[in-house]
């Protein structure tokens, strides 16, 4: 019997993507066999970068990672975990402030989907003060921001800050 592929979904926006959930990203790629990264569509946010953006900075910043895969979707994150033929969520947490989101979202998923289970990484603690929107934040007063996002996404936010800039 071929043994069963471990097969897991880190879904989220990713807008944009930090070195927090880098971190994720590869510590769940040395857990699972592979690890799909679901870059949700989301039609009521108006994101900085685009899905197709989100989706290839993820591409670039992953691509030395070959169990990892990069995907966007719209919808239920646990139908898209089914159309990927896997069993686990991934998410991060990094602190209690995070936690009751978390938890009613795995419990719901849980009802909807008894099938899937949600894995929670406990964030590096270098991260764990880190998100998307302080880094938006940081980035949008002109500051650098590649102590916190990989250099392409620090390379990619101060060009588009200039570009608006101009226009301005
Ligand atoms: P969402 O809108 O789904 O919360 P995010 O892109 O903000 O999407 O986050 C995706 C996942 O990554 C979430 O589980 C979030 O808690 C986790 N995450 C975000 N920032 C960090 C970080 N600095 N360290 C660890 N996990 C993080």
């Amino acid at each position: 019997m071929t043994p069963k592929i471990r097969k897991a979904v880190y879904p989220g926006t990713f807008d944009p993507c930090t070195k927090g959930h880098l971190d994720i990203i590869k510590r769940a790629a040395q857990q699972f066999d592979e690890v799909i990264v679901g870059v949700l569509r989301n039609s009521a946010k108006t994101p900085l970068f685009s899905t197709e953006e989100r989706v290839n900075i993820l591409k670039e910043v992953t691509k030395e990672i070959p169990n990892v895969e990069i995907r966007s979707f719209e919808g239920l994150t646990v139908s898209f975990v089914r159309a990927c033929g896997a069993g686990v969520i991934i998410r991060g947490l990094r602190a209690v402030t995070d936690f009751e989101y978390e938890l009613q979202m795995a419990q719901t998923n849980r009802i909807l989907a008894p099938d899937i289970d949600t894995l929670f990484l406990t964030t590096s603690l270098e991260y764990a003060y880190l998100s998307s929107t302080t880094v938006r934040e940081i980035a949008e007063f002109g500051h650098n921001v590649e102590q916190f996002v990989p250099p392409v996404v620090a390379d990619l936010m101060s060009r588009k800050r200039s570009s608006r800039n101009e226009f301005q």
